[in-house]
């Protein structure tokens, strides 16, 4: 079904950080970006920390709040501009102290709180390497990641170090040094060093140590939607497009208050949850407490959040709770919405307009590409279902690889192939860790190559078709499983489906779908058949569902992804593969969530 364009008045448009989409592609250029930052003093290079914290403390924004913390319980804590660039500038010394050299690793294992973020800026201060892991992971994905980074350091929690690092660690030779956050004086584990202390003993003042733009700044981990998770290394020029994407993709200024809720042990929570807001000198949230509608409204209302950046997965969580309880806590400052992970169905766009009086504006990127890419800007309309337009600055192609280092180009609008990006960008990853001979293959014809297929329209918005793996190919037809998906999304009882191909000896694959319910409807024969005729009336008998299961729940990875591989391969019998990211099943939509993102 199309989905008429959601119109953006003439006032937000001329408002927006960028009002003529088409001249300012033409105009763009990553060094005239470039100089909207400020480099190191003393043309000593470019560094993230110091675009993002201590070049706003130094001026007017110094005693501006820079990050405001509500902790789980109720607790509220403010860090201005110039607390964070003491306490990075703390974390960065006592580093240095430790013996940390830049390029060194320096990984964490917190839930959100405040010391994370302390910790994930002082170590690029320092000219360390930031990699941050998802707390909630267990023992081993953590040994893994921390092994394969050869991390020297760890920041975590006296109680995490206690249930998941201490029996690990003496299968980590290369991790030095173990820095805990204490629960109290006393909590303090054998073998690491207490945070506080550390801080305590450190200077407020930290001269950064010359940077140079291409020197490693972060490690991350991807999701593992489609297997094992690939370590992606970028450099801190890719501040640069933190900086700009924020200001465009998301429209953020420094009056801004902003809330994303990822989490940074994902790429998100780093870049438009750490670094993206604060180099813009705006205000960010940061909820240390997971999933809950209720909780997420009142911070909207509580803390007049102005923009809101979140994932597809609690987007279709806040519409199972119902659109009255939205209404509830009317939040009148919001004035844009942005979404990023997962495709974003077009019924919750409009669903955003229906519970907030805006849609919610998709936008693209991934691990790899360090940045958003392809966005809804809030100067366009917004077409339900597309991911909207690339960056200015970012050029994209269609393509099909045709051999290692070859492609074709797809010319013709609306035709199905591979999104090619050319290199260039500044939050371009620099390599997969360890796995230089993927790295290469991921680049072909003088593009990067995403794995993720889309179409074009004429008019240059992209449309998300499915990731390279999951398309599914049925009696020759190329079917898309967001196109089914969102169909079987439409019918009222519908909470989340998922879609995957099955081997047919006729079709070659047939299209079968899982399907979770939404409060008050019962899985039973009757609405298993409905729904396949309401998807064969909306997509037709040729792309429909063949099949429909109900499960409680999708299985998603931790940062809220449906894990389609991992639906195919039960129900082909085949191995699980790598669940390392797997969330907790039964992962029933209501369960809590990561705020993870993309
Ligand atoms: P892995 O690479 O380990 O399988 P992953 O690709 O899920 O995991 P991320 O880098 O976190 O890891 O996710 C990026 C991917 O998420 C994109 O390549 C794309 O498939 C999907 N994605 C992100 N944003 C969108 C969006 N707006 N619409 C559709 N898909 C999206
Ligand atoms: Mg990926």
């Amino acid at each position: 079904m199309a989905w008429d364009a959601i119109r953006k008045p003439d006032e937000t448009r001329r408002a927006s950080n960028l009002p003529d989409y088409d001249a300012a592609r033409r105009r763009f250029s990553w060094a005239e970006a470039r100089r909207m930052l400020d480099g190191l003093p003393d043309g000593r290079g470019l560094n993230i920390a110091h675009e993002a914290v201590d070049r706003h403390a130094a001026g007017p924004r110094g005693g501006k709040v820079a990050l405001r913390w509500l902790g789980r319980a109720g607790t509220q804590r403010d860090y201005t501009y110039a607390d964070l660039s003491r306490l990075t500038s703390r974390f960065a010394g006592a580093l240095a102290r430790l013996g940390v050299q830049p390029g060194d690793v320096v990984a964490s294992l917190c839930a959100r709180i405040p010391e994370l973020y302390v910790a994930a800026l002082g170590t690029m201060k320092r000219g360390a390497v930031f990699s941050p892991l998802f707390s909630a992971f267990g023992p081993e994905p953590i040994h893994t990641r921390l092994e394969k980074a050869q991390a020297r350091v760890l920041v975590t929690t006296a109680p995490l170090y206690r249930r998941k690092v201490s029996e690990i660690r003496a299968r980590l030779p290369q991790l030095e040094h173990v820095l805990v956050v204490p629960g109290d004086a006393a909590d303090v584990p054998a073998g690491t060093h207490n945070l506080h202390h550390l801080l305590d003993a450190a200077d407020d003042r930290f001269v950064i140590p010359a940077t140079a733009a291409e020197s490693l700044a972060l490690l991350h981990f991807t999701s593992g939607t489609t297997g094992q998770p690939k370590g992606a290394m970028h450099v801190h020029e890719a501040v640069v497009a933190h900086h700009v994407t924020t200001r465009t993709a998301l429209d953020l200024r420094p009056d801004d208050r902003f809330w994303c809720t990822a989490d940074p042990g994902w790429v998100t929570g780093t870049s438009y949850g750490i670094i993206g807001p604060l180099t813009v000198g705006a205000t960010g949230i940061v909820d240390e407490a997971d999933f809950d509608a209720e909780r997420w409204y009142r911070i909207l209302q509580q803390e007049r959040v102005t923009v809101w950046y979140t994932a597809p997965t609690a987007i279709r969580m806040l519409m199972k709770a119902g659109v009255d309880l939205a209404r509830r806590f009317p939040a009148p400052d919001l004035r844009f919405l942005a979404s990023v992970g997962e495709p974003l169905n077009p019924e919750a766009v409009a669903w955003g307009v229906e519970a907030f009086g805006l849609p919610f504006h998709d936008n693209w990127w991934q691990t790899e590409t360090g940045g958003i890419m392809i966005a809804n800007f809030a100067s366009m309309d917004v077409r339900p279902g597309s991911m909207g337009r690339p960056l200015p600055g970012v050029e994209i192609a269609v393509v099909r690889r045709t051999g290692d280092d070859t492609v074709d180009v797809v010319t013709g609008p609306d035709e199905v192939g591979e999104l090619a990006i050319v290199p260039g960008w500044p939050s371009m990853f620099r390599g997969y860790l360890h796995d230089e001979a993927r790295y290469r293959r991921s680049f072909a014809g003088g593009y990067y190559l995403t794995g993720d297929l889309i179409r074009v329209d004429g008019d240059g918005y992209c449309w998300f078709v499915g990731r390279d793996n999951d398309v599914i190919k049925s009696s020759g037809h190329l079917i898309g499983p967001f196109e089914v998906e969102s169909a079987l999304m439409e019918h009222p009882a519908v909470a989340e489906a998922a879609v995957i191909g099955k081997p047919d000896p006729m079709a070659y694959e047939t299209v079968k779908a899982f399907v979770a319910l939404k409060p008050g409807h019962d899985a039973s024969e009757a609405l298993r058949l409905e729904l396949i005729g309401f998807a064969r009336t909306r997509l037709g008998a040729a792309v429909a569902p063949k099949d429909i299961d109900f499960l409680p729940g999708l299985p998603k990875t931790r940062s809220g992804k449906i894990m389609r591989r991992l639906l195919k391969a039960r129900e082909l019998g085949l191995p699980e593969g790598d669940l390392s990211t797997l969330e907790p099943e039964p992962a029933a939509v209501g369960t809590p969530l990561p705020g993870g993102a993309s």
